[in-house]
């Protein structure tokens, strides 16, 4: 089904109870394509170091000045000039990290040397402390020494000028470890995109209530703010909307002001499933609303009043899984960053695994390192898709292909890290 065909509004025309599923591939296509066509830049704050982290880059960053500044040892021991290797020199000072040596090393001559210190002119190499022999002023080294062994040169990680981050980089440890490294101790950071999250369900009762027995607790607010959250974006919980069209859209009236709305339950095609009919009452757009995954066939994404929407199915599996599989792509673009690829290793089935095929299905599963070195997966044993607790015993989702029926322990199958 073409996405035109699956695009509709509220003119009057009611909605099939059940439209037809698209691909997971057409799904997230289709997000992307959307969001990319209608996201503005964010607003441009600026932020500590120490709280840069998870951020988005809103500045292009360039090398202040060439990195490594000057020829630099990677290692303790003697600054020599390789010509004279192997053979025995004269130690004539030493230079510490943090210092310069301010004679040039002559031949026969080398120079006593510590990791991060500049190599001092004259020698064109290091030999390591732990493999000369020393004698008073005088060191031996038995081997051949190339030129450069040992040296970090000037400019050898980035020259001056060059780019080291560019806008859009989503701030990590290691990005963080360079803007220090590069002087941005103010960092210009995106303002993260505002996320609404409603939760809906007569059967919801908050977490520190005590439920009766046929009532459960609200637990998908939760674990969508903290994704959320994880993803970079700032999450606003507007609490449980019962399953009443007019409650609903109160509630959906107030998560539109957003800039990303999601929406956990009421999607399928039960009785009291409002969420889809409430949206279109807004005039919503509804770009999708089944995709042939499993967990998660029920999922909304469209977009009213200037803001994307999802409706994810209630099922706390179906919700983690469909936040990551689609609203996370969404979250990142709003956040001024490409939506990052959802990255499927391989590893070896470790025992036989059959489904019916049709539905791509996401399923909690441990990857572990194999004997034979390659990563070794195992499906974890589960209910279905309200099992939260299988869902902790799982490191990584097992993405099964729909079009196949079989697999033998041994087989690849992709994986996708939690
Ligand atoms: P629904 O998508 O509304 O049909 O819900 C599917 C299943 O998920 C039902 O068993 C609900 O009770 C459960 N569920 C819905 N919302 C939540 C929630 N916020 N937390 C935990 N479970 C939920
Ligand atoms: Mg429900």
């Amino acid at each position: 089904m073409s996405n035109s065909q699956l695009t509709c509004d509220n003119n009057g025309v009611p909605a099939p109870a059940l439209s037809k599923a698209i691909s997971y591939e057409e799904a997230r296509a289709t997000v992307i394509r959307k969001v990319a066509a209608r996201a503005r830049m964010p607003a441009v704050e600026t932020t500590s170091l120490d709280t840069a982290a998870g951020r988005v880059l809103a500045r292009d960053v360039l090398a202040d000045r060439p990195y490594p500044a000057l020829d630099r040892t990677a290692r303790d021991g003697f600054a020599v000039r390789s010509s004279d290797m192997p053979g025995r020199v004269r130690v004539i000072g030493e230079v510490r990290a943090g210092e310069r040596f301010d004679r040039a090393v002559g031949a026969g001559e080398a120079v006593e040397i510590m990791t991060g210190a500049p190599v001092p002119q004259g020698a064109d190499a290091i030999v390591m402390v732990e493999h000369v022999e020393r004698e008073g002023d005088f060191i031996a080294f038995g081997g051949a020494v190339a030129s450069g062994q040992f040296i970090n040169f000037q400019g050898g990680e980035s020259p001056a000028g060059a780019l080291l981050l560019a806008a859009g980089t989503r701030i990590g440890y290691s990005e963080i470890a360079l803007l220090a490294s590069a002087g941005v101790a103010v960092v210009p950071v995106f303002a993260r995109c505002r996320v609404a999250i409603i939760t809906t369900g007569d059967e919801l009762v908050a977490p520190e209530q005590i439920p009766l027995p046929h009532q459960i607790r609200n637990s998908n607010g939760y674990s969508l703010a903290a994704q959320v959250n994880r993803a970079g974006g700032h999450p606003e919980l507007l609490g449980v909307a019962r399953d009443d069209l007019g409650e609903t859209r109160a509630v959906i009236d107030r998560g539109l002001a957003a800039d990303l709305l999601l929406i956990s339950g009421g999607v399928s095609a039960g009785k009291y499933d409002v969420v889809e009919e409430a949206l279109r009452s807004f005039g919503a757009t509804i770009f999708f609303d089944r995709v042939a995954i499993q967990p998660g066939q029920p999922l909304v994404f469209g977009w009213a009043r200037g803001c994307f929407f999802f409706g994810l199915p209630g099922n706390p599996v179906s919700t983690v899984v469909t936040f990551e599989l689609f609203a996370r792509a969404a979250l990142e673009m709003l956040n001024g960053s490409p939506a990052a690829e959802p990255v499927f290793a391989m590893a070896h089935l470790t025992r036989d695994y059959r489904h019916k095929p049709g539905l791509r299905r996401f399923l909690p599963a441990m990857v572990a390192a194999g004997d034979s070195g390659g990563g070794e997966l195992t499906p974890i044993a589960w209910t279905g898709s309200s099992d939260i607790a299988s869902l902790t015993r799982a490191n990584a989702f097992m993405v099964v292909d729909p079009e196949r029926e079989a697999w033998k322990a041994g087989d690849l199958m992709p994986v996708l890290f939690k």
